[in-house]
């Protein structure tokens, strides 16, 4: 159980401020699934851009025209390129097993190889903690990488070997510079190592969209080394334009479905959400919490007791708001934490002493579908149990499949977080919503109101 319900996210409160008019807002080149670019933008252009009380730090961060990425001129340049090649790979043969973000970095590489420059790429994987370990070396992804560019790739074990081979790198070539978190200097930051790395390029473009949230070297302190001369890449905007297109004035009515393990990861998101949402869904361990809050029995469900003052809180706000809360009114109980336990469909606040939900139940299916069948926006960030396992995935797959379905009406879907992206792959539904991010952490405090460091140092 531990290690499905392991992730901690932070949560310190934002005070809401007003958002610029949209227009001030960068109009990158966006490469969103569908329709063509200029409709996009015009799309973007025409949205209306006042929304009173909810934050929306994309547009906070954009007080300044950015340099635009699709017409700068790169001929001849060494491009600073952050990536986020931070897949998930097997940890015995190292093979990887879900190349969706370096597929995303492709448009920008390309972009950057056909108009004569020279990316310079930099990365984190993993989170080594002592320096450089074969498990967290990049090397495993460039024959994936030259396989996809189509090129071979000068690959720097480290810095001194990037700084002597990037004298000589020209046009046509890419060079991959071995795992940044290698260095503690990179998380820390630090102003020296940022130098360092500035060095190596006469241009900064950042396209880590994954990594936005997080203060380092090379997605934050670096980019004061090009005071003009830095920009986002396609995939960044393209991550941006779909975050905004919900902060910024959703079409109504506009769902959002939060679930996943626990509440104190989800908190900050869903009081944003409070502000632009109509409905919001509550699914997945965090569910029982609101349910306890309410009086009901849940049993040995997940559970955090202290966060039963902010389930009633929300659950009062959202009463003000005229926002509807929709919690699961039944459950799949099991009688143990193992797949293949005895299980029953039992009433999620009445939930038998000793047994645990851990997935909604058909009532709350065919609720929850009926909810997003009816919205024309639809934000989903964690899943509705623990649908790793197949007993329990029925709840998570219903509603990938509803949002797949009100993609094809016409809503605009979008899922973010790093489970609910495997969940909608695992049911290979990934290609039929409308923006599945990259972003699980950048994209959690994105909605949580955050204004994201490498966004920010951008501007
Ligand atoms: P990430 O944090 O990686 O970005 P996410 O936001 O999409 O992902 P999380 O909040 O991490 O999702 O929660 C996902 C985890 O919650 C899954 O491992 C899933 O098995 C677990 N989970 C969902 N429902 C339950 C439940 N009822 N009981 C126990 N665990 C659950």
């Amino acid at each position: 159980m531990i290690n499905l319900i392991s992730k901690h996210k932070c949560c310190k409160k934002v005070q809401p401020e007003s958002p610029l008019p949209f227009t001030k807002l960068f109009l990158p080149r966006i490469l969103t699934k569908g329709s063509p670019i200029s409709i996009q933008i015009v799309f973007l252009l025409l949205t209306k851009s006042s929304f009173p009380e909810a934050f929306n730090p994309i547009n906070n961060a954009f007080t300044t025209q950015p340099m635009e990425f699709s017409t700068y001129s790169f001929s001849t340049k060494k491009v600073l390129l952050r990536v986020d090649f931070n897949v998930p790979i097997d940890k015995v043969t190292f093979e990887i097993l879900d190349d969706k973000r370096i597929k995303a970095a492709l448009p920008t590489i390309n972009h950057i190889i056909n108009h004569n420059g020279i990316p310079i790429l930099l990365s984190h994987f993993g989170r080594p903690k002592n320096g450089p370990e074969n498990q967290f070396s990049l090397i495993h992804i460039v024959s994936r990488l030259e396989e996809l560019i189509q090129k071979p790739i000068i690959f720097c074990k480290n810095l001194e070997e990037a700084e002597r081979r990037g004298k000589d790198v020209c046009p046509g070539e890419v060079m991959l510079l071995e795992n940044v978190r290698f260095y503690p200097e990179e998380t820390q930051g630090d102003l020296a190592f940022a130098e360092r790395l500035a060095s190596l390029g006469d241009c900064y473009v950042n396209d880590a969209f994954g990594s936005a949230h997080r203060a380092h070297a090379s997605t934050t302190q670096i980019a004061l080394h090009f005071p003009t001369d830095k920009m986002m890449g396609f995939l960044m905007a393209e991550e941006l334009a779909c975050a905004n297109k919900i902060l910024q004035n959703p079409q109504k009515p506009f769902t959002a479905i939060v679930g996943g393990a626990k509440v104190s990861d989800k908190v900050l998101i869903i009081e944003n959400l409070l502000n632009i949402a109509s409905d919001i869904i509550i699914g997945g361990g965090m569910a029982y919490t609101f349910v306890y809050a309410q009086g009901g029995s849940v049993g040995s469900s997940l559970l955090e007791k202290d966060k039963v003052d902010v389930a009633l809180s929300i659950l009062h706000k959202a009463k003000e708001k005229g926002v509807n809360i929709h919690l699961p009114q039944d459950s799949i109980a099991a009688s143990s934490f193992l797949e293949h336990t005895e299980t029953s469909i039992v009433p999620t606040h009445s939930i038998p002493y000793n047994w645990m939900g851990l997935d909604i139940g058909p009532e709350s299916i065919a609720r929850f579908c009926d909810v997003v069948s009816k919205s024309k926006t639809i934000l989903w960030n964690g899943p509705m149990g623990v649908f790793e396992w197949e007993r329990f995935e029925l709840g998570t797959k219903s509603l990938a499949f509803a949002l797949a379905e009100a993609t094809e009406k016409g809503s605009f879907t979008l899922v973010g977080g790093g489970d609910s992206a495997s969940a909608i792959a695992k049911f290979k539904l990934s290609h039929r919503v409308s923006h599945v991010s990259t972003g699980g952490g950048a994209l959690l405090e994105l909605f949580e109101g955050k204004e994201l460091p490498g966004i920010k140092a951008l501007t």
